[in-house]
């Protein structure tokens, strides 16, 4: 039976947007709830500057209880080689980074061109890979279905991108809809010609669901041989300054659709969606999203790993 493995990704893409801050001791619930649900991957902060982003001033604290929690990755994202070194300090097991395919986001993002991210990842890999213990490298590339700013991106230069960051070092990539652009048949090109590029490494999915499309580009994923995705629980996330933005695809759908595809993800929706009293009780005003949530599971439902256990025994 294939399996899907899924990175919450809630508590850093979903906080990061929202003004409000989320007390630490409800973030620690969260990621606990989630890890019992079957949840293994949970990205439980990101290391910017607690100035920038107050919302993860909490950092250390967030992460050292996460690695208390027996067979849970826990990831961070490090906009740096100094949230990378906050990171290796800690023992997180994944460091994320991101950079944007389109220059104009990546201007605006980190100030710098995308070759410049470029060269600073291959700094971090040189540091990370001098630690006793170097977590997984994991490099998102952002805008990799368009962007706001330029509108479409070349897809030549993702895949040359993608392949770039692979020569430099990374464990894993990441191919980002950050805005919510891209349409299953652009998820299909772009992600096999991706993998045709950095051979057998583990090329991920982040998806936003601004357009409605994300559950439609999972399967196109899905299809093309994506086994990793990046989602939020309630879907959270989306800007506050723009009206209508969502978030991340919804993670309580998204193990709803594997599931019923016949992917296992060791995940129990059930208690999934019971983790969102959390998120509805910490985060007011915050709207929690969720198709899977809001109408419950059909009653014939049944997760992939049971059907399979009971076609052998027949
Ligand atoms: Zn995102």
């Amino acid at each position: 039976m294939p399996h899907v493995t899924l990175r919450e990704v809630g508590l850093r893409d979903g906080l990061q947007s929202l003004k409000h801050f989320m007390p630490t001791s409800a973030k620690c619930d969260w990621i606990a709830a989630e890890h019992a649900a079957g949840v293994d991957e949970i990205e439980v902060t990101s290391f910017v500057p607690p100035k920038l982003l107050p919302q993860f001033a909490d950092a250390e604290e967030v992460v050292t209880f996460a690695l208390g929690l027996p067979g849970l990755t826990v990831a961070a994202l490090m906009p740096n080689l100094r949230g990378a070194e906050r990171g290796l300090a800690l023992g997180v097991h994944k460091l994320n980074y991101v950079l944007s395919i389109s220059e104009s986001h990546n201007q605006s993002n980190v100030r710098r061109s995308t070759q410049e991210s470029i060269d600073d990842f291959s700094r971090i890999v040189a540091a990370v890979r001098a630690a006793d213990k170097p977590p997984v490298l994991c490099c998102g590339l952002a805008t990799a279905f368009g962007c706001t700013f330029e509108g479409a991106v070349d897809e030549d230069r993702v895949r040359r991108i993608a392949g770039e960051i692979a020569a430099a070092g990374a464990d894993e990539i990441m191919l980002a809809d950050t805005v919510g652009y891209a349409a299953p048949d652009a998820i299909a090109r772009v992600f096999a010609a991706v993998k045709r590029e950095v051979g057998d490494m583990i090329v991920g999915a982040h998806f936003h669901d601004t357009r409605g499309l994300g559950i439609a580009n999972v399967k196109a994923a899905l299809d093309v041989g994506v086994r990793h995705f990046d989602a939020s629980l309630a879907g959270l996330g989306g800007c506050p300054f723009a009206p209508g933005a969502t978030g991340n695809i919804v993670s309580e759908d998204f193990v709803f659709l594997c599931e019923s595809l016949g992917y296992d993800t060791g995940i129990d929706i059930e208690r999934l969606v019971a983790v969102r009293p959390i998120l509805a009780a910490n985060l007011p005003g915050t709207e929690l999203l969720g198709n899977v949530a809001r109408a419950g599971l059909p009653k014939h439902f049944a997760p992939a790993r049971l059907r399979a256990l009971k076609v052998a025994a027949q």
